[in-house]
């Protein structure tokens, strides 16, 4: 089709935009679903109290995209369920319960044969032990890495939210975020958190009121009161510094040296080729005061595919500068993708999730990055912000008291 009055590079960006929406239609962000996926299961079984009833597919994985919530019932059903999600219930026997939710489960193509060529079992964890195998955890079974640590008995230990010791990504009204800096210091602490290193915006994020160096200097003073007062909570002094189109940061040196962290994020020319981008994050990544990796790809799940990257070039060059990586915990986002977490962790690079929050509600989306983490296999030992204040510290390279 063509269309009168674009240029042809438009109609192609508007062709793909296109084929991108209708992809993803009757699509929903594993966020979205998660609630009402466990209030229906809490409503059936009080309804059918006699009954065991389970999720399974790709909600129990835990996958980031989901078409429905699926359900396992031992018998039958009196009627469907209602939910405002498409629903699909599979049914199954007491006796063969564990060999039909391991089926349905599904994830890598090995759990489905497990559950065909064994006996018909009441439990998983008997498939599991009787293929010789650990227990794999149903966030995992999406991960083809997870079935070599399976057979060498070498699954990690998943890191769990309460593994996490702080939050490293947050914004204040000093940018856009919704709260202040102290609602935001004293929310976080509140949920149990020894630190907060907030990000604003920096000062070419115009559209985000990024911060130009008179209002960081500001920022810093009110950050040293707040923390002579709310210690041993600490605030770290950091940033979200534009990656500019060169791959600088958006800062002169003076300003930057007084970060205590920094993390290095792109949020303007989004329309680059690989070679481009990779090449712009590199060179932000090799800036010897970058600390973390935001949000690496630029993705909005449903909405916007990342710019393309080289993923393992990224990762290397993480590797060789000590740089962590975000895995930014927004359901709309979950970038870094859990499926590089694995490359990531065979080259030492650290994995942080990070919440993002432009408001205090927003540290609640921990829980999905730390859903996400766990399909890519990240232990509490590879997670940057499951280390102590004390810890962190070190790495940021700070001398605390
Ligand atoms: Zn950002
Ligand atoms: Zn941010």
């Amino acid at each position: 089709m063509e269309l009168k009055g674009f240029g042809a590079k438009t109609q192609e960006d508007l062709r793909k935009k296109l084929e991108f929406f209708q992809g993803t239609r009757n699509l929903f962000h594993y966020g979205a679903v998660e609630g009402e996926a466990l209030a229906l299961l809490e409503r059936l079984r009080a309804q059918l109290p006699g009954q065991r009833i389970e999720l399974t597919g790709a909600i129990r994985r835990k996958a980031n995209i989901v078409s429905e919530i699926e359900l396992l019932v031992e018998g039958t059903l009196p009627e469907p369920p209602f939910s405002p999600f498409p629903v699909k219930v599979h049914t199954a026997g007491a006796e063969n319960f564990g060999t039909a939710w391991l089926q349905t489960t599904g994830g890598e193509a090995i759990w489905g044969e497990i559950a065909t060529s064994n006996a018909p079992s009441p439990e998983e964890a008997l498939l599991f032990a009787a293929a010789g195998l650990p227990f794999v955890e149903p966030e995992l079974r999406d991960n083809p890495s997870a079935v070599n640590w399976a057979q060498n008995k070498q699954l990690p230990k998943l890191v769990a939210e309460t593994d996490l010791k702080g939050l490293l990504h947050a914004h204040s009204t000093y940018s856009d975020g919704m709260h202040t800096l102290r609602e935001m210091a004293l929310h976080a602490r509140s949920l149990g958190y020894q630190y907060l290193g907030i990000t604003d915006h920096s000062q070419s994020a115009f559209y985000a009121n990024g911060l130009k160096p008179d209002r960081v200097q500001a920022q810093w003073a009110e950050i040293d009161a707040l923390n002579a007062e709310l210690a041993p909570f600490r605030i770290f002094k950091g940033i979200e510094s534009d990656i500019l189109n060169d791959g600088r940061l958006d800062y002169e040196p003076d300003i930057l040296a007084g970060f205590e962290f920094i993390i290095a994020s792109v949020h303007s020319n989004l329309r680059m080729d690989e070679e481009k981008a990779t090449r712009r994050l590199i060179a932000a990544i090799e800036h010897p005061r970058t600390t973390i990796l935001g949000h690496p790809t630029g993705r909005l799940l449903l909405s916007r595919e990342g710019y393309p990257i080289d993923h393992k070039k990224v990762i290397d060059v993480c590797a060789a500068h000590g740089v962590a990586i975000e895995l930014n915990a927004n359901p709309y986002r979950l970038d870094l993708d859990w499926t590089w977490i694995p490359y990531a962790r065979e080259k030492g690079v650290f994995i942080s999730i990070n919440p993002d929050a432009h408001s205090k509600n927003g540290m609640l989306d921990m829980h999905f990055g730390v859903c996400s983490a766990r399909k890519g296999g990240l232990s509490a030992e590879g997670c940057l912000n499951a280390m102590d204040l004390e810890a962190v510290g070190r790495i940021f390279k700070l001398t605390l008291r």
